[in-house]
């Protein structure tokens, strides 16, 4: 079969289309359809593939602006695609829902909210790696462009200076609004042509060029002119494989994320009657009362727990139940009846669900672990001299059992 004649390689603003089906078979993934020419772009090169839907010409359900009417008959024919791919010949598949006989007339509609977004993080990456490449000469060594997330792998190890710079620089290209160019150069002005390429290319060969930005070849959709990429915005970064992996939103991308942490941000500062620049200085501030208040209260638990012991006196085996203690809090109080009691045992829980810790100077606390695990369905165990676990029981059987050890 010839290559699929590929209407986004000519403009990639086709958002609908008429074309033929040339074959259609059914396969696991679907009805694997051919068309005579689609503007589907299958995926590849890092990008996710079109996805939209197709219909069947015949009817006449279409309307002039070429947009399905809305119409109860219609909508059974509307079949979904599911996805598309390229093979080794050039030729497209789109994975159809239903079968279309070959030789139908089909209009096909883009989903194009989807792929204008694919445009715009695509173009922003373009200007991004090219001006990685033109100022610390970093080669863009991996693409991913994902429904929420695009990563991009430089091989050149950046700082947060030098990412900030670029992404500066980047945006300064969106305000320039200047023209992203497609170009089909002979294979002498290739090679005199300093483009970006992952592999050494031949024959026909699509380069795409921001003015002063970045010169790649790419086979990729691209926004017409960078104005329409919106904010290009690095989220993070991290050292990857002795380079960097940067997470990059633009566009509609950057704008959601913008509104989501504003959001953030103005309910933190309401929260913290703080301005939204005084945001960390005022975290930092809580996060040192609440170590000061978690010393002050560590110490007071101690005392409360000798002033209990001591209420409690001394013996053979003492078993308490105090609640709102968590594991370590019971740990030290348990550790401070074994002072006046040959046995103690602490439990804190709520119903029948209990943490415990049995702690004893002379006795093997182990072996009781043991006995409470297989009695009440416990996990847990530790040194003979202090176990920690949980267990199910309530409190008089509970009682019980240790009364008879
Ligand atoms: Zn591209």
């Amino acid at each position: 079969m010839a290559p699929t004649r590929r209407l986004f390689d000519e403009n990639a603003y086709i958002k609908d289309f008429k074309t033929t089906v040339l074959s259609c078979t059914e396969t696991e993934k679907g009805f694997d359809t051919v068309f005579d020419s689609t503007a589907f772009f299958p995926e590849g090169g890092g990008q996710f593939c079109d996805l939209g839907t197709v219909c069947p010409v015949s009817g006449g359900e279409i309307s002039a602006e070429g947009i399905y009417r809305d119409s109860p008959n219609l909508k059974e024919k509307i079949i979904p695609v599911m996805d598309v791919q390229e093979d080794r010949e050039g030729v497209i598949h789109h994975f159809l829902a239903k079968a279309i006989p070959a030789g139908t007339e089909v209009f096909c509609v883009i989903d194009w909210e989807r792929r204008f977004d694919f445009m715009q993080q695509h173009s922003g990456e373009h200007i991004f790696s090219g001006l990685a490449h033109s100022n610390f000469g970093a080669a863009n060594v991996g693409f991913h462009l994902g429904t929420e997330e695009t990563t991009l792998d430089l091989d050149v190890p950046l700082g947060e200076e030098q990412v900030a710079m670029l992404e500066l620089a980047a945006n300064g290209a969106v305000y320039k609004n200047l023209p992203v160019e497609i170009s089909y150069p002979s294979e002498k002005e290739l090679e005199a042509l300093p483009y970006r390429s992952k592999k050494k290319l031949s024959g026909k060969v699509r380069i795409v060029t921001v003015p002063g930005y970045d010169i790649c070849a790419c086979c990729g959709t691209h926004v017409a002119k960078t104005g329409e990429i919106g904010i290009i915005k690095i989220t993070s970064f991290q050292n990857y494989k002795g380079g960097t992996r940067l997470f990059m939103l633009c566009g509609r991308r950057a704008f959601a994320d913008y509104q989501s942490k504003n959001r953030n941000v103005l309910a933190v500062t309401n929260g913290l009657s703080v301005k939204p620049g005084e945001i960390c200085e005022a975290v930092k501030r809580l996060e040192n009362e609440i170590t000061e208040h978690k010393i002050y209260e560590s110490a007071l638990k101690k005392e409360l727990f000798a002033l209990k012991a001591e209420k409690l006196g001394s013996g053979e085996k003492v078993c308490v139940f105090e609640s709102g203690l968590n594991p370590d809090e019971l740990r030290r109080y348990c550790l401070t009846l074994a002072e006046n009691f040959k046995i103690a045992a602490a439990f804190s829980g709520e119903g029948e669900n209990y943490k415990y810790a049995v702690a004893s100077k002379t006795e093997n606390c182990a072996a009781i672990a043991k006995e409470i695990n297989a009695k009440f369905s416990g996990r847990g165990g530790g040194k003979p001299e202090l176990v920690q676990g949980s267990c199910l029981g309530n409190p008089s059987e509970i009682k019980d059992f240790f009364d008879n050890l």
